[in-house]
């Protein structure tokens, strides 16, 4: 399977991060094909990008697959 780069649809900051595309999907649902980075999801959601990290940390600490 070709790895795909995806960029932010807000800022097009690329690539994402394998993190940032499994925090969207975690915040954003499964089926969502717009990422965003780190900043403009915290922007998007209105938190600041630490509260972002935190999740993914929090995630990660669940043995989620789709953060590294
Ligand atoms: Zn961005």
């Amino acid at each position: 399977m070709a790895k795909k780069i995806f960029s932010c649809i807000a800022c097009g900051k690329r690539p994402l991060t394998k993190n940032e595309i499994g925090i969207n999907k975690k915040l954003l649902g499964m089926k969502s094909k717009n990422f965003y980075c780190i900043e403009c999801l915290a922007n998007f959601l209105e938190v600041e990008p630490q509260d972002i990290l935190d999740k993914i940390e929090d995630f990660k600490n669940d043995g989620c697959k789709l953060f590294e």
